[in-house]
C-alpha cells in the first residue's frame, strides 16, 4: 500500500499536492498537510497521545463495527509509522 499520507495526522493526502502545507519559501510540503503545517513550521504543538485522542471519533464513523478501545489500539499503532511521530 503506498498511499499518500499527512505524515503527521495520518489523513489522506489524494493524487495532487492541493491538499500540502507550505515551507518557509512557499513551496508545498512533501509530508504534511496544509492543517498540520504551515511556512515551514508544525501549525500546533499537539502531542501523539492528543492526535490519537482526535482521531478516534473519526476512525469510528469511518469503520463500523469496532469499539472505541478497538479504534485507541489501531491509532496507537499507525500513529508511530508516521515521520513526525516515529521518534517520540
Ligand atoms: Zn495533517
Amino acid at each position: 500500500m503506498n498511499k499518500k499520507l499527512c505524515q503527521s495526522c495520518g489523513k489522506p493526502m489524494g493524487q495532487t499536492d492541493e491538499l500540502y502545507g507550505t515551507e518557509k519559501n512557499g513551496a508545498k510540503s512533501k509530508d504534511y498537510c496544509n492543517d498540520c503545517y504551515k511556512n515551514g513550521a508544525f501549525t500546533t504543538n499537539i502531542t501523539k497521545e492528543r492526535m490519537i485522542e482526535v482521531s478516534v471519533p473519526y476512525l469510528l464513523k469511518e469503520k463500523t463495527g469496532i469499539n472505541e478501545a478497538e479504534a485507541r489500539e489501531e491509532m496507537e499503532t499507525f500513529f508511530p509509522t508516521l515521520k513526525r511521530w516515529k521518534n517520540t
